[in-house]
């Protein structure tokens, strides 16, 4: 299949925008929907202290390929080591980690969560993207390790987004809204 945008061979195709992207196309969807997200999320004031968290697999792989590029030249910006001297968590969490995440929360009655108040600012910059696309990122930069991983919510959201496609991201925005109350 072509790429939506040029000639070359789609890697995806969107089924909530019907776009199919090609590696080049797909990349720099990712990275501008990404930089969408900081801005929603408040953006970064000068001489912040970021903390990148996440576990050792392609979406914490993807977020720091995706902050390095975005953030070469902000020279005001600093990267820490530790959680506690940050001022603000950048967060691995893909587009499914959020729905799950609100999905799960639901179904345990643990939404209250949703509306404690954090001790840190955390923005997720890859949470609007699907987790298989963020995989595709981390792929087209080197990584060589595990893909997506599955749980029965994931397998639940993926059938049920088949006819719904915007599914998922009605979840996420919910998220924000109870996180915002
Ligand atoms: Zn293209």
């Amino acid at each position: 299949m072509e790429c939506s945008k040029c000639r070359s061979e789609a890697v995806i195709t969107q089924s909530y925008s019907g776009l199919s992207l090609c590696m080049r196309h797909l990349i720099s969807d990712i990275e501008s929907k990404a930089k969408k997200e900081i801005r929603k999320k408040g953006g970064l004031a000068s001489s912040e202290r970021i903390y990148l968290k996440g576990g050792d697999d392609y979406r914490l792989y993807a977020l720091r390929i995706f902050v390095s590029a975005l953030f070469l030249k902000r020279t005001d910006i600093i990267f820490v080591t530790s959680e506690d001297e940050a001022t603000t968590v950048f967060s691995s969490e893909t587009l499914d980690d959020a729905a799950c995440g609100l999905l799960d929360a639901v179904l345990k009655g643990r939404t209250a969560d949703y509306l404690e108040a954090k001790k840190k600012r955390v923005i997720a910059p890859l949470s609007v993207i699907p987790a298989e696309e963020v995989y595709l990122y981390a792929k087209a930069h080197g990584w060589k390790g595990d893909g997506v991983s599955s749980s029965s919510t994931k397998e639940f959201l993926d059938a049920f987004s088949k006819g719904r496609p915007g599914t998922k991201y009605a979840l996420k925005n919910t998220a924000d809204f109870l996180e915002d109350i």
